[in-house]
């Protein structure tokens, strides 16, 4: 039975109130008056209907931006879902903190909250078109740690002005407020973004300061469980964690994407055709697509070497390419235990070839 199997949820919120130039998620500039809380609950009545939403434990609010909306918002969004979660996330803009009741957002059922502090220089941050200041984000941190302990900080990788030192005095300031996840993500950037986004260091030096967190964050006792992402006793995203293990997942709202089974099914990213779909009491489905046995391989592999749970190799032994296996083992970049294959830290640096070239 396909609905008894689905425990995750990602609710996509499509809106930003401006939009930061290396940014490749989907989000339009935030519209009080589009409709969204009453499409957004006849989607989950219409899912409710299938029973699809009868197991879900854990749940994720991304975006966009998702404290663009009031904590009211998401009060009545997860009471017609259910009343009892594993894990329920939210992304937070430090813009918007000042402005949260973190109070009633934990009363609502939130569990956990990922805030995008991006780096503490003001500099940078101008660069990147985040319109928060440092203050504004020690600010929010307070009023969030003075009601939840689940906390996820966000750093880019490779930002203006980068170097050991501002990675170091952020990383500082970051652990001073005790997170229990940090998320640390290199910037990529498209030729377009690549003009705007200036005073960037060089690629060497990008890995370099990857290095230098993975190290300085596993000092402090935070496990490395998956390339972008360390956790402290165990406080891992559970809802990512389920994604990466390739387990069933809903994904609502504009450009929400599901994956169930072997089923892709994409959400429109259009908000009038999400609106018209909607008040039409259909699902506000573009496409919907079977994935083959390659792609389901392809992703497995994917998905399982970003994590440091790594990939059992038994069932898809025939389909792996044993040379290379045994030069990136040779070359501190790949381990094999058992059955277990799984990437080093020093391996996640060249993690887009390897997976590559191991199928
Ligand atoms: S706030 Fe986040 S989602 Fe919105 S444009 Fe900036 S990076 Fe993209």
């Amino acid at each position: 039975m396909i609905n008894e199997n689905i425990e995750n949820l990602y609710i996509h919120i499509p809106f930003c109130r401006t939009r930061c130039p290396y940014c490749d998620f989907f989000s339009v500039k935030f519209n009080e008056n589009y409709p969204f809380k009453k499409l957004l609950l006849k989607e989950i009545v219409l899912y409710n209907e299938k029973g699809y939403l009868k197991n879900i434990k854990n749940i994720y609010f991304g975006g966009g931006t998702p404290s663009v909306y009031e904590s009211n918002f998401y009060a009545e969004i997860i009471s017609s879902i259910g009343d009892a979660f594993n894990e329920v996330s939210i992304e937070i803009n430090p813009e918007d903190g000042k402005n949260i009741d973190f109070l009633l957002l934990k009363s609502a059922g939130i569990t956990r909250i990922s805030l995008g502090i991006q780096t503490f220089n003001e500099d940078a941050l101008k660069i990147l078109g985040r319109n928060y200041s440092k203050d504004q984000i020690i600010n929010t941190i307070e009023r969030i740690r003075s009601n939840f302990e689940n906390i996820s900080f966000d750093r880019l990788i490779g930002i203006p002005f980068d170097s050991i030192k501002q990675l170091e005095n952020d990383i500082e300031l970051y652990l001073k407020y005790q997170p229990t996840h940090l998320s640390l993500y290199i910037l990529t950037l498209n030729p377009t973004q690549e003009r705007l986004i200036t005073n960037r260091p060089d690629d060497d030096m990008v890995a370099e300061l990857y290095k230098y967190a993975m190290k300085r964050l596993e000092n402090k006792e935070f496990e490395h469980y998956e390339i972008s992402n360390f956790a402290k006793n165990n406080k891992y995203c559970q809802y990512n964690v389920d994604v990466w293990n390739k387990n069933n997942y809903i994904g609502m709202g504009p450009g929400g994407v599901s994956t169930i089974e072997n089923k892709r099914i994409t959400n429109t990213a259009s908000l009038k055709e999400y609106e018209n779909l909607l008040n039409n009491n259909e699902l506000p489905i573009r496409s919907s697509d079977i994935l083959n046995n390659e792609d389901e391989l392809f992703e497995y592999i994917m998905l399982g070497l970003r994590t440091k749970w790594g990939i059992n190799t038994k069932k898809i032994k025939d389909n792996l390419n044993w040379d290379k296996i045994a030069e990136f083992k040779e070359n501190g970049l790949i381990k094999h235990n058992n059955a277990t294959l799984f990437l080093t830290d020093k391996g996640f640096l060249y993690y887009n070839y390897i997976v590559t070239a191991i199928i």
